[in-house]
């Protein structure tokens, strides 16, 4: 794949998550860099495809051996391929020290010449150590460690993607909230709309509203737990997920912490967008369905 075309891949990658229906730029809750992490740290698992790209054709640069090569007539991929070492004189540096040479016991090793390799991946004088669970940023930098503890909890299990998916937002604190609606001039106030007290920030909204922890409390009366939440939503997904029930109820204790965020999410928008009262009647109603419906034994295929 040519460099451009692999930038107009990410471009039209972008435009699915930030896009407008009208094909018009929306506004972007969370950074791309984030939606490229794996899921397992905190991320979507779209991969940066412009790196994966260089990847693959420094593998063809390598395997055909064009060390010093840096121009060749043709075109198209193949320039691509003969260039990428020599436009990328910091990825070749990363490269050479991450080279490795493994030699074995000697026998299909035909020759050699130690003294140009550097043996040892990362090894060599200037190579950066990463703890296990770093990752990278689009330059190739190390930018922190996540505790991955809670993302790689959250994309197991049968509850529908879109859930999923709003859970990972409220994770990342990142929701168009009345509090963030008000920083960007979108109202001109910042209340909750369940209880108009306090200014609606992800966490207050599912977690802290008066309202919402009526209805998480009635999930707590079905098992029977106390509980209280800590002060940021990804710790209380962290504590809800982390604490122990009985095997025969872990996957409905799991289910519960979905249907109640996915409840309190949308009885909020129908007050915003179909001018209907919020009610915690409603929203337990709406939490049972959704948790004997994700509940049911799924149809056997054919
Ligand atoms: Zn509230």
């Amino acid at each position: 794949m040519s460099v451009t075309v692999a930038k107009k891949i990410v471009s039209l990658q972008c435009g699915f998550f930030w896009e407008k229906a009208d094909r018009s730029r929306g506004m972007p809750t969370i950074k791309w860099d984030i939606i490229q992490r794996p899921k397992n740290q905190g991320g979507l698992g779209v991969s940066n495809l412009v790196l994966k790209n260089m990847a693959f054709l420094f593998k063809w640069w390598w395997s055909l051996n064009l060390i010093g090569l840096e121009s060749c007539g043709g075109g198209g991929v193949w320039t691509d391929i003969m260039q990428i070492g020599g436009k990328n004189k910091e990825l070749l540096g990363v490269f050479r020290e991450g080279l490795q040479l493994i030699v074995g016991n000697g026998n299909r090793t035909i020759s050699m010449e130690v003294s140009t390799l550097t043996v040892g991946a990362g090894g060599g004088a200037g190579a950066v150590e990463l703890p296990a669970k770093a990752y990278l940023n689009q330059q190739g930098q190390g930018v922190g460690v996540l505790d991955s503890s809670g993302f790689s909890k959250l994309w197991k299990g049968p509850t529908p993607p879109r859930v999923k998916l709003l859970c990972w937002f409220v994770m990342h604190e990142i929701l168009n909230t009345r509090e963030r609606l008000l920083s960007c001039g979108v109202v001109p106030q910042p209340e909750c709309m369940l209880c108009g007290k306090l200014p609606e920030s992800v966490h207050h909204l599912f977690f802290g509203c008066e309202h919402a922890w009526k209805v998480w409390s009635f999930v707590l009366k079905e098992f029977n737990v106390m509980w209280g939440w800590p002060g940021e939503s990804l710790k209380c997904f962290e504590s809800w997920f982390g604490r122990n029930v009985r095997n025969n109820y872990k996957e409905r204790w799991v289910r519960y912490f979905f249907a109640v965020i996915w409840s309190l999410w949308k009885g909020r928008n129908k007050m915003i967008f179909n001018e209907e009262l919020f009610s915690v009647k409603s929203a337990i109603n709406e939490v049972v369905v959704c948790v004997n419906y994700w509940s049911r034994p799924l149809a056997p295929l054919g």
